[in-house]
């Protein structure tokens, strides 16, 4: 039996006779530790400090510590450059919206939520309760990784259009506020302000398909506005 799975890259270790202090790792398919997941690497090490093991891994072709230091090598530059990427990903290319959010987050003393959605994603996102003028205007707003909702607007469907916001910023970085986020706020004030006598089914229809930035938030995020639309007409004939 494999004691650790890489489905990705095919590769399957497996531990033998634990009790001998030998162990044997074997992955079926030629693994570059360069590429292997910081997962993988971590149960060679693991398996190795546990049994102090003799390593049999191809394609390392080495044995005893050697395997062992070229595993914790990886290991460390995984981590080294998941870390750098990060940086770079979040705190440079996304920097503006990264620091609004985190500042809101502050302000709104928002807490920080986890959802699996139908389509078994996990999305991060701050919720905030709707006691102040401020956060009563805010509603939902999302900034990089900070997707945040007041207690009123936090469904499935908002939650994964905010996330297809949240990868626009990863693509458009710099200039995500520029080309999303001032479209996206005069867009909410004037449905606002030039919307109040409209129906639900209407205001929505407006927002959410006529509004190319918004529809492509829903495209992203995987949302079935259609479906949506259907519910709120439901509910409005109901009514
Ligand atoms: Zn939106």
């Amino acid at each position: 039996m494999p004691v650790k799975e890489c489905i990705k890259h095919g590769a399957k270790l497996y531990c033998f006779n634990k009790d001998d202090k030998t162990v044997s790792l074997f992955s079926e398919q030629k693994i570059d530790l360069k590429e292997c997941p910081e997962d993988v690497i971590n149960a060679i090490i693991d398996v190795a400090y546990d049994v102090k093991m003799i390593i049999n891994a191809t394609p390392i072709k080495k044995r005893n510590t050697e395997g062992i230091m070229l595993a914790r090598n990886c290991a460390e530059y995984n981590g080294v450059m998941k870390k750098l990427k990060y940086f770079f990903v979040y705190w440079v290319w996304q920097f503006p919206q990264m620091l609004l959010g985190a500042i809101l987050v502050k302000i709104l003393k928002a807490e920080k939520r986890t959802i699996t959605t139908k389509d078994g994603l996990q999305i991060d996102h701050w919720y905030f309760k709707r006691e102040t003028k401020f956060s009563r205007f805010i509603s939902g707003v999302s900034l990089a990784i900070f997707i945040l909702l007041s207690d009123n607007n936090n469904d499935e469907d908002t939650i994964c259009h905010e996330y297809g916001h949240s990868r626009q910023s990863l693509y458009l970085g710099l200039f995500y506020l520029l080309i999303i986020g001032i479209p996206s706020v005069c867009g909410n004030l004037w449905s606002r302000y030039a919307h109040k006598d409209w129906s639900d089914y209407d205001r929505h229809c407006w927002y959410y398909i006529i509004l190319k930035w918004e529809k492509w938030a829903d495209k992203l995020g995987n949302v079935d506005r259609i479906a949506v639309l259907n519910r709120i007409l439901v509910r409005q004939r109901l009514v």
